[in-house]
């Protein structure tokens, strides 16, 4: 049994998250072990605590964040929820642009925290509030922290160091393969630079919505986005792509069978994490596959959410 402990900080409960057997989505494929890598253990309930807090502590480190200045961004998933809250924690004030037609979930998690939300043209979707995010730091440069996480070493760092250093503690050189979608690339970048390290062979495996349009949040379709600076095309094996329908199936699935209720780029991941042992399976291989659990289906429950579903 773990054992429980006492901590000082909510910082301090960042990581060490652990890894799922999944015993019943894999029943096509025996002899294969794959975990889940559960994200929604974090205090902020997802993947991007490990960045979000990483960029504030790097930046406090080394001066270009100062208490007196203002950390500013363009997001309303995960990664602001993460900056509010270590915000909070850290004395750091956190102002987050976002389209005013995100849903109220959205708005009341990151203002719980004490974040100001500045509300950009819904027309203009998630393109708009990054704009207005630069004009705003353009005006005063002084006055405000940028931590611009699609091209901050600080994110794939925190996953070098945190991410992929516990998968091996976990499960050792036994890896064979490692899945993770892509957003911002970090989790794929810094988690296989780790590996790859000390796992010789293994092969890890990039997932990305089969279409520009798509009902994966938290995934980038690569080929139709502007590719983040971070992302190094020759770090991955291979690159999936995944359905929006095939996704959120998992998702169900995993609910149902596995008792996880994952958001449906966890679904994404797990479907190429299964496809993959299945593979291993039929060519009578043995195998041990990680995979990502970005954070947990609540998160998706707002109204506009199951509407989308059927649009789909
Ligand atoms: N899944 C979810 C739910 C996310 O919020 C994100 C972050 N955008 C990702 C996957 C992708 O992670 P990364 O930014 O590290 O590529």
């Amino acid at each position: 049994m773990r054992r429980s402990r006492r901590i000082e900080s909510v910082v301090d409960a960042v990581g060490n998250t652990p890894l799922l057997r999944l015993r019943n989505v894999t029943a096509n494929a025996p002899g294969v072990e794959v975990y889940a890598k559960l994200e929604f253990a974090n205090p902020g309930g997802s993947v991007k605590d490990r960045p979000a807090l990483r960029m504030i502590t790097d930046a406090l480190a080394d001066g270009r964040l100062t208490k007196d200045k203002i950390l500013i961004d363009s997001t309303s998933g995960n990664t602001g929820v993460a900056y509010s809250l270590y915000g909070a924690a850290l004395g750091v004030k956190v102002h987050l642009v976002m389209p005013s037609n995100v849903s109220q979930a959205r708005k009341d998690i990151t203002q719980a925290f004490g974040t100001e939300i500045i509300y950009s043209d819904p027309l203009e979707g998630s393109d708009g509030a990054i704009r207005m995010v630069r004009e705003v730091v353009e005006r005063d440069r002084e006055r405000y922290f940028y931590p611009d996480q699609y091209a901050n070493p600080s994110n794939p760092r925190a996953h070098y160091e945190g991410t992929g250093r516990e998968i091996l503690e976990a499960v050792g050189d036994r890896i064979t393969h490692f899945v993770a979608g892509l957003g911002t690339t970090g989790t794929m970048m810094g988690t296989t630079r780790r590996l790859k390290e000390h796992v010789r062979p293994i092969r890890c495996v990039a997932v990305e919505p089969e279409d520009a349009l798509h009902g994966l949040e938290g995934l980038k379709h690569l080929a139709s986005s502007i590719v983040p600076p971070i992302y190094d095309a020759g770090v991955p094996d291979e690159t999936r792509p995944c359905s929006t329908e095939d996704g959120w199936d998992m998702s169900d699935r995993l609910a149902r069978e596995e008792g996880l209720h994952v958001g449906h780029s966890s679904g994404a991941n797990i479907f190429i994490a299964v496809k993959i042992a299945e593979e291993l399976a039929q060519r009578g291989e043995k195998g041990c596959v990680v995979a990502i659990v970005a954070d947990r289906g609540d998160r998706y429950f707002a109204p506009l959410k199951w509407e989308r579903r059927y649009i789909w």
